[in-house]
């Protein structure tokens, strides 16, 4: 396709002459692609394979002004835009069919403080990178359980990973974000700049702009105890039971969930994964309850580098499997809800597939609700559940799976979800975006959209609509 023919199929309502392009081009310190350029196949491709749009033009951003240059021509030629950063959010909005894709890929630059215990990275960056280098200085932050899963998109959401009962939210460690506005400002957010804007970034997603660069808090995180404890699934009510009282009371630094998966031998177990943040002596003392009870049918927990425990559950989410989930907060969860989800367990079509329950303790929720727009600080767990598999032909069977025990589990919801594990739209409802926020949170999300970006270029995300004006 010419430039030309790009031209007039680029728009939403408007085209870009091929004059245009050429300037965007010649503007940027980074690369534009085209459809049918080298490298626009590799470019738009992300973690789940379910998702397959192509762009009109992708800016392959070196840096924040290739940012601002590619947010002014979206914003004069009304083009639809789509923000990537490490391309893990299963929805796919990070790649737009026709519009702009902002690809921040390319910006892969940590820069640790190691005196002052910070650390500023761009978003491009994936935890996998982001902890080797903080690492190196003995230091961490809370970042996501599967290290090739983006900074940027996940610390918009809010952030969950192992240390939030030590450190809260890796958006509670944000210390300042740098943010290219609609209308193409680069304005910097913190608690004492742009306050307004600060609090809506720390879990209102990619609405206000796009993040070019994110300082956080970093806190000393040593060798520490991880790994897993493996039952049967006939033992999986007794030992949630027992869970569930362990960890009432146990240490925040203790970070622990449970997932049902397929073992590699094919038989569908439950894993209750550990990372005890602290000195291995005393995990190992704190531990030894869980650890004796039942007891399990595998114990491979044992002292490991950060890296390693972040690392623990790679294997189990490659790119390119087709991916569908659904999640929803639970306000309780008893022996007749894990019954249910035992149930459908046994009955999971692909052995890709699993069914994580998320445990929130600790620092994560002492800190105040309205501090950020983060929303469900006060839950016990989250339910996750994980549709995966490698075969397109057997997509209608595993969403079916999924859909069927999310509405099983619909007695046990509280109603709320978490903004990163929203489908698209034109699945999940466009209500659902409320359900992360909470009528009041929403609201106040709704005027801050009004200001900072009033027009919605910014749209293709969870998106916080503003009020027409
Ligand atoms: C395998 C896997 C494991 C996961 N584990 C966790 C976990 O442990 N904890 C957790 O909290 N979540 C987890 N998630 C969910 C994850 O937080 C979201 O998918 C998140 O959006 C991924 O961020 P990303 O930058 O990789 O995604 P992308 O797909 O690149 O981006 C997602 C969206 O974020 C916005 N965005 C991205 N970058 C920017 C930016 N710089 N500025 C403005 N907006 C931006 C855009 O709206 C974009 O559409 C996991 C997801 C997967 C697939």
């Amino acid at each position: 396709m010419t430039e030309i023919e790009i031209a007039r199929t680029i728009g939403r309502q408007s085209a870009p002459n091929a004059d245009a392009l050429k300037e965007l081009r010649g503007g940027l310190r980074g690369t534009l692609l085209l459809q049918d350029e080298d490298g626009y196949d590799a470019a738009r491709k992300v973690y789940n394979a379910m998702i397959d749009h192509r762009p009109a033009a992708i800016v392959r951003c070196f840096g924040a002004d290739d940012v601002i240059c590619a947010v002014n021509f979206a914003r004069n030629n009304d083009l639809l835009v789509s923000v990537r950063g490490g391309g893990h959010n299963v929805s796919g909005n990070a790649v737009c069919d026709g519009g702009l894709m902002i690809d921040l890929s390319p910006m892969k630059s940590v820069q640790v403080n190691p005196q002052g215990k910070t650390v500023r990275a761009e978003p491009g960056v994936i935890w996998g990178e982001f902890d080797r280098e903080t690492q190196a200085f003995g230091l961490a932050t809370t970042g996501g359980l599967v290290s090739t899963t983006g900074i940027a998109g996940l610390t918009l959401g809010g952030g969950l990973g192992w240390l939030m009962g030590s450190h809260g939210l890796a958006s509670d460690n944000l210390i300042s974000v740098d943010v290219v506005t609609a209308d193409g400002r680069l304005l910097t957010a913190s608690k004492s700049r742009n306050e307004d804007l600060f609090w809506g970034l720390r879990g209102g997603g990619g609405n206000f702009g796009i993040a070019t660069s994110f300082e956080f808090q970093l806190h000393p995180v040593g060798p520490m105890l991880g790994g897993m404890l493996i039952y049967r699934l006939d033992k999986a009510v007794e030992t949630i039971k027992f869970y569930d009282d362990f960890t009432r009371t146990s240490p925040d630094e203790l970070g622990t969930f449970l997932a049902f998966v397929t073992s590699p031998e094919g038989e569908r177990v439950l894993v209750i994964f550990v990372c005890y943040n602290g000195a291995v002596e005393a995990g190992e003392r704190i531990l030894k309850p869980l650890r004796q009870f039942g007891p399990p049918h595998a114990d491979m927990i044992g002292p490991m580098p950060y890296v390693q425990v972040q690392r623990m559950m790679d294997d189990g989410f490659p790119a390119g499997r087709y991916n569908y989930w659904k999640s929803n907060f639970l306000k309780g969860l008893d022996e007749e809800g894990i019954r249910i989800i035992v149930d459908h367990v046994a009955k999971v079509p692909s052995p890709h597939s699993a069914v994580a329950i998320e445990q929130f303790s600790g620092a994560v929720k002492r800190i105040g609700i309205n501090e950020t727009a983060f929303n469900h600080r006060n839950a016990r767990y989250n339910l996750l559940i994980v549709g995966m598999w490698s075969d397109p032909a057997v997509k209608a069977a595993n969403v079916k799976w999924v859909r069927d025990l999310w509405d099983a589990m619909e007695p046990y919801s509280s109603g709320g979800v978490y903004v990163n594990y929203l489908g698209q739209e034109a699945d999940e409802g466009a209500e659902r975006i409320k359900s992360a926020y909470g009528p009041e949170k929403y609201a106040r999300l709704v005027a801050l959209k009004g200001k900072y970006d009033p027009a919605n270029l910014f749209r293709l995300n969870q998106n916080i609509r503003p009020m027409p004006g």
